[in-house]
């Protein structure tokens, strides 16, 4: 079985004062139901080990060490506490350039250090409004997610990068149609590919969680700016738990 993940993306956002945040997310949840999994910035990654949820990096780099200033391996962020990191988000994408082929290089690398990788695909709006979001999933599919992928190494996070931040949600039966296909496609290519947890990003908030999380083949959520206050997180943990 797919295991329920409520997981936020604080991005670049965060200081040591927002930790105030997460204990209050903790006294809300002090044994949540569902997996819950933080990704603070890197920086606050080591103050949060004592919370009661599973603590993920934003990106890794591909290589375990080396010449690469400003960058963080896979094995750093386990050695801060991590035991996951998100890989692929379109902010990556966009932003660094990554590609598929980079995408599963760093999933690899993270898979080698131990972590959990959370790929991230999504379709832009034009590949949306040109029909192409199927194939534009095959192909990040394929190209992101590395041979060594497991249910238990790796989760997919359908984002579509149109509904990332935008307040712009698809409608159920668009999201309904695109993780039964991720379902498809995993169980072709992984013997236990019915078992590994999908997730939906892109604007999830409390007031949209329970319909997105009853749709079929979606295991949970991947949150953006709803992640950062107790008070906006704390409604989609409850959801996913009664999901
Ligand atoms: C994200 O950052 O992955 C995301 C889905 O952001 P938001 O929830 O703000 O749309």
């Amino acid at each position: 079985m797919p295991r329920k993940i409520a997981a936020g993306n604080w991005k670049m956002n965060g200081l040591r004062a927002n930790l105030a945040e997460l204990d209050a997310l903790a006294k809300a949840h002090p044994a949540p139901a569902v997996d819950v999994l933080i990704c603070p910035p890197a920086t606050l990654i080591a103050a949060c080990r004592e919370l009661p949820f599973a603590i993920g990096g934003q990106d890794c780099h591909a290589n375990a060490s080396g010449a690469h200033t400003g960058d963080l391996s896979a094995a750093m962020l386990a050695d801060a506490g991590a035991t996951a990191v998100l890989t692929g988000h379109s902010e990556r994408r966009t932003d660094h350039g990554e590609t598929d082929a980079d995408v599963a290089a760093k999933s690899t690398a993270a898979h080698a250090a131990g972590l959990q990788a959370v790929i991230c695909i999504g379709e832009t709006l034009a590949e949306r409004e040109g029909g192409t979001t199927l194939s534009v999933i095959d192909t990040q599919l394929a190209g992101s997610v590395p041979d060594g992928a497991t249910a238990a190494n790796t989760v997919i996070a359908y984002e579509p990068v149109w509904a990332i931040g935008t307040g712009k949600v698809p409608t159920t039966d668009q999201i309904a149609e695109v993780h039964a296909h991720i379902r498809a496609r995993l169980s072709e290519r992984f013997a236990d590919g019915a078992d590994f947890s999908i997730l939906y990003g892109g604007s999830v908030k409390g007031s949209n969680a329970a319909e997105i999380f009853a749709v079929d083949h979606v295991n949970g959520a991947l949150v953006g700016g709803a992640s950062l206050k107790a008070a906006d997180f704390s409604p989609i943990v409850a959801a996913l738990e009664t999901a």
